[in-house]
């Protein structure tokens, strides 16, 4: 049985501004004595850039942004919120393409001013503020030859993408961003701070490594580094339609053996007038293979070679380059400001059925480059290594994560652009088990049980109930508690 899709996100999730509660300035006062950071209303300068997200369908207008500097801001704003009644939101680094990080009418709990890293190159740690970024804690890191799991886009949040699991380059061969999470400050729903590690409060600890934002405010992630770089491989081979399908059962075969250095990606969509692609590719369904190898670059190379035999490429990309650069390579692509829409899920193996059916987006929209793409990202290595029950992050031995993705700037042709992702996703869904938290929109309850699983749902909502029984924090993938006394 696959969940019912009752993914509810519409063009513009707006209020109107203003709208909800009004936080006045009497009821300010006090909280303007304690807390350091920029306190906004709807009006003051600085309130609109601040409650802007990532994905431009997000329009929403908190009551009041608490903009934290520290871990006593964090503890000061919320205790504040629920002695007012006020919902909370919690902003990392605002890239929930849900838009879960702002609401409307309550209180934006906004870590991004909390902006501090420390690396220890010797203990090979680094210790996190909140509001960072992949690229700054990447560019930290590198000084010292280190980096940690982290998004393949940089302008993502560490938080965020931490705290529901985080794939990237380097987790095949180091596991996911949460597997390299040693120990985190965390501030608790009835106001208290807290600190989860393999020994203090082990059950927050495992919830937070892909539970998300459920259990507590983190307001400082201690991550593990690793040896990386600085250069890695990369390496793109393009085919045309003739020769896709060739292509994509020769990628099959060669992710299945791969080592865990080289992560693999496929992707499909209609070619627009990219300058590396012949002129006769442009308008039509196109087929890239990807790769990245985060090992020794010869060692890369020879173990590339031989999907460069499996097809004639239209052209080929390939070299190595700096860490921070294949980081960074989609950040343009992935820019703030456009309207997003995308669902993904996990699929378990790639019969030719699913191939074929993966194929079928270029035969959607042959002509028509303004819709999205679809892509394959190959899972395994560490990631499959670290048990099933060692932490919240689930369905460990999925061999794939396949996103559907469309991006507009017309807020009429909202449904154009969602409607075929959701009926690409459809056709991909009877290959698929589960979905990652960290992909999912505004799906519904549903879809968030399908990211766990029914036994490692019921062990979350006990967890929840534990350390969050009025559901405090559930602008997010939310997991109830077994009774909510709030509305949800
Ligand atoms: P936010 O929207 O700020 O936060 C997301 C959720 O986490 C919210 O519910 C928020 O309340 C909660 N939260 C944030 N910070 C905290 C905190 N400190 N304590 C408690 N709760 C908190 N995911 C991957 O795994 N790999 C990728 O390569 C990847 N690439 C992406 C690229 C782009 C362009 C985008 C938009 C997303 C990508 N994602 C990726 C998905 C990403 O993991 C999620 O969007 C994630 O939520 C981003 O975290 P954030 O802090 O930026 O987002």
């Amino acid at each position: 049985m696959h969940p019912v899709d009752v993914d509810r996100q519409t063009e513009v999730s707006a209020a109107v501004p203003g709208s909800g509660r009004v936080v006045d300035e009497a009821v300010l006062r006090d909280l303007r004595r304690t807390f350091r950071g920029e306190l906004l209303r709807p009006g003051d300068p600085g309130y609109d850039a601040s409650r802007r997200v990532w994905n431009a369908t997000v329009d929403r207008c908190p009551a009041l942004i608490a903009r934290c500097t520290g871990t006593v801001d964090v503890l000061t704003a919320l205790r504040f919120s629920r002695r007012e009644g006020l919902a909370v939101s919690v902003r990392g680094g605002g890239h929930s393409v849900g838009g879960h990080a702002v609401l409307d009418g309550g209180v934006m709990i906004d870590l991004s001013p909390m902006k501090g890293i420390r690396v220890d190159p010797e203990a090979r740690r680094a210790w996190v503020q909140p509001g960072c970024l992949w690229s700054e804690v990447d560019r930290e890191t590198q000084q010292f030859g280190l980096a940690t799991t982290g998004g393949m886009v940089s302008h993502t949040g560490v938080s965020g993408l931490t705290l529901g699991g985080g794939q990237g380059w380097l987790a095949r061969k180091h596991g996911y961003s949460c597997d390299n999470l040693v120990a985190a400050d965390v501030v608790t729903a009835d106001g208290e701070f807290v600190v989860a590690d393999a020994d203090r409060n082990p059950d927050l600890f495992w919830g937070i490594r892909g539970g998300g934002g459920n259990f507590g405010i983190v307001t400082s992630f201690q991550l593990r580094l690793h040896e990386v770089g600085p250069l890695v491989l990369r390496g793109q081979l393009f085919y045309a339609p003739e020769e896709a399908l060739r292509a994509l059962e020769g990628f099959r075969e060669f992710a299945a053996g791969a080592p865990d250095e080289m992560t693999c990606t496929a992707s499909v969509w209609t070619a627009g007038e990219e300058a590396h692609l012949p002129e006769r590719a442009h308008g039509r369904p196109v087929v890239m293979l990807g790769y990245v190898f985060v090992g020794d670059v010869e060692v890369g190379e020879r173990v590339a070679a031989p999907l460069r035999q499996i097809a004639k490429p239209l052209t080929e990309l390939a070299g190595p380059v700096p860490y921070t650069v294949l980081q960074a390579q989609d950040d343009e692509s992935q820019r703030h400001g456009l309207r997003r829409f995308w669902k993904s899920q996990y699929l378990w193996d790639l019969p030719d059925a699913a191939l074929e059916t993966f194929l079928g987006r270029g035969a959607v929209s042959p002509g028509e480059p303004s819709l999205g793409g679809v892509r394959l990202l190959s899972l395994g290595g560490a990631i499959a290594r670290v048990g099933e029950d060692d932490t919240a992050m689930s369905h460990r031995n999925a061999a794939f994560d396949v996103m559907v993705s469309s991006t507009w700037t017309d807020p009429t042709e909202a449904d154009r652009h969602m409607g075929w992702a959701r009926r690409f996703h459809g056709t991909m869904a009877p290959f698929s088990r589960g979905v990652y938290i960290n992909n999912l929109g505004s799906e519904g309850e549903e879809r968030v049980r399908a990211a766990y699983g029914q036994t490692k749902y019921e062990r979350l909502v006990a967890l929840k109930h534990r350390y969050d029984p009025d559901n405090v924090f559930r602008h997010n993938q939310n997991i109830r508690p077994s009774s909510t006394r709030l509305p949800g």
